[in-house]
């Protein structure tokens, strides 16, 4: 087989990606380890900036987002069980849109498919070869039988634990990571949400965030310990847990139910360096990962694109490459603020095992901060529904 451009990953990096690309007439084929089901099930991020909604349009996969999608102006912090709420439209002028990511991805899987571009799912053992020359080659097993494709460029969309990354020689890489002592336990319930906002709690017993997918789904957190399991946590203990860590008003408004989903995802910061390699170039988690206290993963794999894509288009459509020279920089750049700012909310909202009297101190007053100066304010929201690009 041959085509323009390889996409490693069916996630949001590499169906956005494929999308901007199939709509400029650059040809693609998608290859992902995976079945179709098992990607639309899994439960990840759910909050966009305003740059990811006018890429998901751009794509041609918006429709049912601006129905469906909520609109927050604004969200809540709770510190020493008072709430305090942080307004994004009145200080950036900006907001963000409450969607799931399952949900971001079916719309970009059914424009692809309307667009008749093909993917390949469940594509096993995918390696890359020969991805410093002009004609790189990849490789991948499909119902018992092999198969080879030839392009002129690969994009790594697989995630962190992808191939693609690894396929690049250690001694071209950096790689810089922090990883967190506790991990997000986290549950999908169908009821309503506590509040119409995102609420984000620093309390004694642990950091807790009310988050929602629509207005009759919720979706709560909670700070754990590594070693904990998903069975030790029956759905009774973790809404009496939770309703400790809210302020009286949100846990009277808490809707408990059974759940349906419930997961631990350990925290970390992660960024590999340089994101290209040859004709290889890196995209979303294969790249870098933030914690997700900061709302910030999937919204940086859109950001990513938005460059890779531009850069492609500007290879095909004119013959330069300075955008592709220029990827790794301008989309670095703009992730290290995502991680600064990833970092920093997981910093101020957490509680962490070894933090001495002193750090609880820094910590309560940097939130003391926060909540009298607006100028603090407005750092925080400016970055929260993203920095331009
Ligand atoms: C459990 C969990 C919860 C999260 N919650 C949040 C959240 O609340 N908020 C937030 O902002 N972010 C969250 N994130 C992060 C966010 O979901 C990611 O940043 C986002 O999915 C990145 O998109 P991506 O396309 O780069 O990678 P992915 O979505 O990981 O997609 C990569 C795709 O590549 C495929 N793949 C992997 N290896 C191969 C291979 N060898 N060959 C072919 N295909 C391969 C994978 O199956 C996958 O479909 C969460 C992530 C996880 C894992």
């Amino acid at each position: 087989m041959r085509t323009q451009v390889v996409i490693v990953g069916s996630g949001p990096a590499g169906l956005l990606l494929g999308q901007l690309l199939e709509k400029a007439g650059i040809a693609t084929i998608l290859l992902e380890q995976k079945s179709k089901d098992y990607v639309l099930g899994r439960i990840r991020a759910g909050v966009l900036e305003q740059g990811a909604v006018a890429l998901l349009d751009e794509a041609g996969a918006g429709a049912r987002l601006h129905r469906e999608g909520l609109v927050h102006e604004g969200t809540e912090i709770a510190f020493s069980g008072v709430r305090h709420r942080i307004d994004f439209k009145a200080l950036t002028g900006k907001t963000v849109t409450v969607y799931g990511q399952t949900e971001a991805t079916r719309d970009l899987m059914d424009a692809r498919a309307a667009l008749g571009a093909p993917s390949i799912y469940e594509a096993l053992d995918v390696s890359l070869h020969d991805l410093e020359s002009e004609r790189p080659r990849v490789r991948y097993a499909k119902d018992g039988k092999n198969f080879e494709i030839a392009c002129d460029h690969v994009a790594g969309c697989d995630g962190f634990h992808g191939v693609s990354r690894r396929s690049i020689p250690e001694e071209r890489l950096r790689t810089y990571e922090r990883v967190y002592p506790f991990g997000w336990l986290g549950i999908l319930v169908d009821k309503p949400p506590v509040s119409e906002e995102l609420i984000y709690v620093n309390h004694a017993r642990g950091f807790a965030l009310c988050s929602m997918r629509s207005m009759t789904r919720s979706r709560y957190y909670l700070q754990c310990r590594l070693d904990e399991h998903v069975e030790d946590w029956p759905d009774d203990k973790f809404w009496e847990e939770l309703a400790r860590r809210l302020d009286p008003e949100a846990a009277k408004n808490l809707q408990t139910g059974a759940s349906i989903e419930k997961s631990i995802a350990p925290l970390r910061s992660f960024v590999a360096e340089p994101m290209r390699y040859g004709n290889l170039f890196l995209a979303g988690d294969a790249a870098h990962i933030v914690p997700p206290t900061g709302a910030k993963g999937l919204n940086l794999a859109a950001s990513d694109i938005a460059y890779l894509s531009a850069a492609l288009i500007e290879r095909y459509k004119k013959g330069s490459s300075a955008g592709l020279e220029a990827y790794p920089q301008k989309a670095l750049a703009r992730i290290w603020k995502a991680e600064r700012f990833s970092w920093w909310m997981t910093q101020m909202l957490h509680r962490f095992p070894e933090s001495s009297g002193f750090d609880q101190k820094m910590q309560g007053a940097e939130l003391d901060y926060l909540f009298s100066s607006k100028a603090a304010q407005t750092a925080l929201a400016e970055n929260y529904v993203g920095l331009p690009y």
